[in-house]
């Protein structure tokens, strides 16, 4: 089961994972001579504000991921970017801590997936997935704005849109999490494991582009860790965690005193102008293949947590790596595809075992007070010696394994400045 000359390949889903996949498939076709069909189908138009035009997310682009898109030949424009983001503020209950970014650690980015929040009266803002969309289209990619109804098994599968029926040589399935899949159960497809997470945006009372990004562990009940991330004249708020409760954000604003522009602000309740409970998958699909089927980005297996995007391009770029030179048959997806994708998965569990420390962190004073001062004893030393500084930049930023966050938390020197730090 071989792409050919003509071959007509439909990608359900025009965020990242649909874009990234489409144009590292023309990549792969031009560079063997083979013209192929790309369609990309989606419902959404980015260039709308709020939740309905956007893909729910911080917008926090990881270093690897910026690195991963240039060796495809794409570099950010600058008016995509919201802020250069250099260091993160750690809130505890009676102190700050600033965890700077090393001159060795590269830079982190954060854009806008739609075009800004419901209630913004001013411009819109430019969007990334809007931006990437275009790079596909200009690459050769159609889009068809409409939403895919249904994909069924077949000697080639049949796709269903309201205004059509037809067959297709490969379907690439790169729908998210937050939308009905539209796979028919014959597949066999189940979707990953998700939690509902608690988004919206307020004002900025800092500078533009302020650095910082502001991470609080407590309140409300089940938060693993909320994040105010500057983008230009707005700050995102974005509550990770588990269970949350409903009207998550107006409850972490309640408690939290926010701390914009490096000045503490106990604000007089910042009016929220868009929100949303996105979905966030924590575990990986089962089916995600099949004979002239592929499953990709978060509907497939993403990163815990962080860098979704990120796992969006690999998992894309492995998939369309295998359709252009290898076959699009269920043993070649197994052969070539599957492997990257439980690679992932099996980082994840290490990933889990770190947010299992994290809570006994959060739960267990002492435990947490030991920590903050292997921390703070780790402040004019050099970059080398601060070990747990760079776990959390890695935690934040997603730009390494959790495998190596892992071994570098277990390590000696790791355990003996926390060691010091409950002397
Ligand atoms: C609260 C929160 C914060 C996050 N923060 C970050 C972050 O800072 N950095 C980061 O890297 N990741 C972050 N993520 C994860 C990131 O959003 C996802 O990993 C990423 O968007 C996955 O890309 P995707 O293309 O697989 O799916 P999506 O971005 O969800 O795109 C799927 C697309 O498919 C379309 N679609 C669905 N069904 C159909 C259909 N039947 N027909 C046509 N179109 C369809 C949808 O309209 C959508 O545009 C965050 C997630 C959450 C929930």
């Amino acid at each position: 089961m071989r792409l050919a000359n003509g071959s007509r390949v439909v990608i359900v889903g025009g965020g990242p994972a649909g874009s990234f996949c489409a144009l590292q498939l023309l990549a792969g076709a031009k560079q063997l001579g083979l013209h192929l069909e790309v369609a990309i189908y989606e419902g959404r138009d980015f260039s709308r504000p709020g939740p309905g035009g956007c893909n729910k997310c911080a917008g926090v682009l990881s270093s690897s991921l910026i690195e991963q898109m240039r060796s495809i030949g794409l570099s950010i424009p600058p008016e995509l970017v919201q802020a250069r983001l250099n260091s993160y503020m750690l809130h505890f209950s009676s102190r700050m801590l600033q965890v700077e970014r090393q001159p060795e650690q590269a830079q982190i980015l954060s854009v806008y997936r739609g075009s800004g929040p419901r209630l913004d009266k001013g411009d819109l803002e430019r969007s990334f997935d809007a931006w990437l969309l275009e790079q596909a289209c200009q690459a050769g990619a159609t889009l068809k704005r409409q939403q895919v109804e249904g994909v069924s098994p077949g000697e080639q599968p049949v796709v269903k849109t309201s205004k059509e029926t037809f067959r297709a040589d490969l379907v690439v399935i790169a729908s998210g999490v937050n939308s009905r899949s539209p796979l028919d159960p014959a597949w066999g497809y189940s979707p990953p494991r998700c939690e509902v997470m608690a988004q919206n945006e307020i004002a900025s009372l800092g500078t533009p582009l302020d650095e910082v990004v502001h991470i609080y562990f407590r309140q409300p009940a089940g938060l693993l860790f909320g994040a105010l991330v500057p983008k230009g004249k707005f700050m995102n708020i974005s509550l990770l965690g588990e269970q949350l409760p409903p009207r998550a954000v107006e409850k972490f604003l309640d408690f939290h005193s926010i701390v914009q522009g490096g000045q503490p602000l106990e604000l007089q309740k910042p009016p929220l102008l868009c929100g949303c409970n996105p979905k966030v998958a924590i575990g990986a699909a089962k089916g995600y293949y099949n004979d002239r089927m592929v499953v990709i980005g978060d509907a497939a297996v993403t990163r815990l947590y962080k860098n979704g995007i990120g796992s969006a391009f690999t998992t894309a770029a492995a998939a369309a790596r295998c359709a252009v030179q290898c076959g699009v048959g269920k043993v070649e997806f197994e052969r070539k595809y599957r492997p990257v994708c439980e690679g992932i998965d099996r980082d994840n569990r290490y990933g889990h075992l770190l947010f299992e420390i994290w809570k006994s962190m959060r739960d267990r004073p002492l435990f947490r007070r030991c920590w903050q001062n292997a921390l703070e004893a780790e402040e004019n030393r050099p970059p080398s010696q601060q070990i747990h500084r760079s776990i959390l930049w890695h935690m934040f930023t997603g730009d390494r394994s959790y495998q190596q966050i892992f071994w570098q938390t277990m390590s000696v020197s790791a355990l003996l400045a926390l060691a010091r730090g409950a002397a």
